[in-house]
């Protein structure tokens, strides 16, 4: 039963959507829409299971609606996922068959890129849907967000290495980044750029070799990499990896890196204060993209204005750090109750203005 799920929080909507004649099995999850319509990304991957979807979906959107809201935009927290191997998959028809199911939404949720997305398959989608966005072209279109992501984690990286280690600079500072994908690879750019040593891994060599040759980095296996000797550990790839089988491993003395999800359960925030590790939220280092992102949806895009407001995520997360080091408490519970304080604000503001109407 939906209802059951651990991480069921009241999502306003959870809809499964399945075509037959292009093999689409999909489910859209809306957590909420306090702030304004949900926006979130779709991520396409093999699910050993469909409980396993819904779980990482139901996730996803509450950290969107999160993420939304720290990040001060007019939006709320949605997200999708697509059961399937997005190296084997992916076709236009299941693309187009996928717009529909948003699109019977009527705006309620629109979809943009997340792992395993491209901007082609978003234009894709855009055939079947208006309600998509991180389009490569038409009015206001905003293009692939992992760049924005990307630098809004490299600040976050930043502020948190000033904050727990006291450097400005990441240069010889010692980064693991985990998954060399959109956000991994261009991150590595900007780490590398700086001087920081690196250590990768991917579960792709092909990902590897890109980074061994292109940066020096130094590879390892994909189930090590968060056990590296570095002062930074950036997870880039899926979720949970935050576990308590791998902090008993961490060398690290600050987590900062752009993967959603990252803590297994809300308890290892604390086990991570306890170990003396500074943890960056994900849903507030990694809330470049949707700025992105929003910024077309709400059709006003202005690339300066975007890195503007990317560039407030260093503050936010300082803010963060302070309140977290003043009252003894994780990083991750500090963020979790201003994000909730705010979309309470905005719900009662919505219910109020219903009830005035
Ligand atoms: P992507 O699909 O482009 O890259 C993910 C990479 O991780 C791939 O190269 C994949 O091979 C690798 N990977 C998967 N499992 C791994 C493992 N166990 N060990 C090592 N590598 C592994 O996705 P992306 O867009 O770069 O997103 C990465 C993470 O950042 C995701 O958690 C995503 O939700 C999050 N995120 C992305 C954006 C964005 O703008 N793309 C925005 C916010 C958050």
């Amino acid at each position: 039963m939906l209802f059951d799920f651990p991480d069921f929080d009241h999502h306003e909507l959870v809809l499964f959507g399945r075509d037959a004649d292009s093999g689409l099995s999909a489910i859209i999850a809306v957590h909420s829409t306090a702030l304004g319509p949900a926006c979130g990304g779709c991520r396409m991957w093999p699910y050993a299971s469909e409980a396993d979807a819904v779980k990482d979906v139901l996730r996803l959107s509450r950290g969107m609606s999160y993420k939304n809201a720290m990040a001060g935009l007019p939006l709320g927290g949605g997200k999708s996922v697509i059961i399937g191997d997005s190296r084997k998959d992916k076709s236009e028809a299941l693309f187009r068959a996928f717009g529909r199911v948003v699109e019977s939404l009527g705006g309620r949720y629109i979809a943009a890129e997340d792992v395993g997305i491209s901007v082609a398959d978003v234009m894709q989608m855009g055939q079947t849907t208006r309600h998509v966005a991180g389009l490569s072209s038409g009015h206001d279109a905003s293009g692939d967000p992992s760049p924005f992501t990307a630098y809004g984690v490299y600040l976050g990286i930043k502020a948190a290495v000033r904050h727990k280690l006291g450097s400005d600079s990441l240069k010889g500072v010692r980064v693991a980044v985990q998954g060399l994908g959109n956000v991994g690879s261009n991150l590595l750019r900007r780490l590398a750029e700086e001087g920081a040593v690196l250590t990768v891994a991917d579960i792709h060599a092909d990902a590897v070799q890109r980074a061994v040759d292109q940066f020096g980095a130094t590879a390892v296996a994909a189930d090590r990499i968060h056990a590296a000797e570095v002062d930074v550990y950036a997870p880039c790839a899926l979720g949970a990896v935050l576990n308590p089988v791998s902090l008993g491993e961490l060398k690290a003395k600050v987590v900062a890196g752009g993967a959603n999800n990252q803590l297994a359960t809300a308890e290892i925030g604390e086990a991570l204060r306890q170990a003396g590790i500074l943890y960056a939220p994900d849903y507030v280092i990694n809330g470049g993209g949707i700025i992105n992102v929003s910024a077309e949806v709400t059709q006003s895009y202005d690339k300066d204005d975007v890195l503007r407001q990317v560039e407030r995520i260093p503050v936010t997360l300082t803010e963060i750090f302070r309140r977290a080091d003043r009252d003894n408490r994780p990083t991750s519970d500090v963020a979790d109750e201003m994000a909730r304080e705010i979309l309470t604000a905005a719900k009662q503001g919505k219910d109020a203005k219903r009830v005035a109407a």
